[in-house]
């Protein structure tokens, strides 16, 4: 027999950009197989009534680093053990499932953690969303995340792969899909709270990044580069890359070149904010608060260029970095829509716009698409700011399955 449920829903946001009023979805299994004034349901289908509640599919963020602390000192993840960091993934991916997020994409972890984090919610061991984990990030010697720069000899790369040539790159691209890897993250410029790296300066070249591509092409795997400065965004632009993260400094050309690629920009504005809001007294280094500082006039005016122009922008809130916790992703809306957005652009980049970017078939309410769903008290549409709040999330559905229930 086949498990199904029917929801009600009084208000139905389709994740396109649509709203539709006192709507039936009939979920069978893991999907959404009918979407209807009226469904056709057998007589014992049980009934999930949101009639007076929005329903909508559920968030998803597209950056993340789930086993990241959000902690002001970086050296602290430096003395973590593998499996103390496992454990503390595993808390934050039950807070982000119980805030409404029902898939991420892990931007990089230590060793193989977030990926048996994956493994370990998908055979029911541990709560959490969906997640599409990019395994350890590609950077070069002295690039963003060596802990070179300024620290100790003994420590090594944590959660990056050092390389440097396009050799090194393809090497590392196919080591990381062989552990299992969903994509490929790079780094092709330096970052805010790496030491000694200016975030302007390039970090993988266009060949290196070219190779280890290629290597994610030939499996079907997508790729993402985290790049701040002009000319990195360009080099992984030119080199094939599907999402641009963080992207501060978009210009006129830039933004053609992502167009014409159809390349993605996930901004993630709440790393930058949480930054800057927390400042040196909050005990973030001086010189990434100087570095948000100055990234974040920028970020904002590319923002609004890339929106201005059509690039498709997908939500992602870099949760793990300095203050930036889990289970507050949906803040990032509400920065999105301070920063030019509708509130319904914001849902739709959190929705289907980020399942594009993750491959899967999710983020939209429409028959055929994984049953991952939420039910809100109030109308996003209206204001993005209800999402933030844990008690307006009243059930949290992933693959069918009723995973959070706050009536
Ligand atoms: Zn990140």
């Amino acid at each position: 027999m086949t498990l199904a449920v029917l929801i009600k829903a009084g208000r139905l946001i389709d994740g396109t950009g649509k709203i539709h009023r006192d709507m039936q979805i009939l979920v069978e299994e893991d999907e959404i197989t009918s979407v209807g004034a009226s469904v056709e349901a057998g007589e014992d289908t049980p009934v999930l009534d949101f009639s007076g509640h929005t329903v909508m599919p559920g968030l998803i963020d597209a950056h993340l680093h789930i086993t990241s602390t959000g902690d002001p000192d970086t050296l602290k993840k430096l003395r973590m053990g593998v499996p103390y960091t496992a454990l503390v993934g595993a808390s934050h991916a039950k807070k982000t499932l119980e805030a409404g997020v029902t898939a991420v994409r892990d931007a990089g972890a230590p060793f193989n953690t977030a990926l048996d984090l994956k493994r370990a919610i998908n055979e029911g061991l541990a709560p959490g969303p969906r997640m599409v984990v990019s395994g350890q990030g590609l950077s070069i010697s002295g690039g963003h995340g060596d802990p070179a720069n300024g620290w100790p000899r003994e420590i090594e790369f944590l959660g990056r792969r050092p390389v440097d040539s396009p050799d090194e790159a393809r090497r590392a691209a196919r080591q990381e899909l062989a552990y299992g890897a969903d994509c490929i993250k790079m780094s092709a410029t330096g970052g805010v709270m790496s030491m000694g790296t200016d975030h302007t300066v390039r970090g993988l070249t266009e060949d290196e990044m070219r190779a280890a591509i290629e290597e994610a092409r030939n499996r079907k795997k997508r790729t993402l580069a985290h790049a701040q400065g002009t000319e990195g965004i360009k080099n992984a632009i030119r080199a094939g890359i599907d999402s641009i993260e963080h992207g501060f400094w978009l210009d006129d050309e830039t933004i053609e070149m992502m167009l014409d690629r159809d390349v993605f920009l996930v901004p993630t504005l709440a790393a930058v904010y949480r930054i800057v809001e927390a400042g040196t007294e909050k005990g973030v280094p001086p010189h990434a608060v100087e570095k948000a500082k100055v990234g974040q006039a920028a970020h904002l005016e590319s923002f609004a260029l890339a929106l201005d122009r059509g690039v498709k922008i997908a939500m992602g809130t870099d949760a793990g970095t300095p203050f930036n916790l889990h289970g507050e992703n949906a803040f990032e809306l509400q920065l999105m829509v301070n920063a030019g957005m509708k509130p319904m652009q914001a849902i739709v980049a959190t929705t289907s716009r980020a399942a594009e970017i993750l491959d899967l078939k999710a983020g939209r309410v429409a028959e055929g698409y994984l049953a991952d769903l939420i039910a809100v008290d109030g109308d996003p549409s209206e204001d993005v700011a209800c999402l933030g709040e844990l008690e307006n999330i009243k059930m949290v559905m992933v693959g069918g399955e009723v995973q959070v229930e706050r009536c």
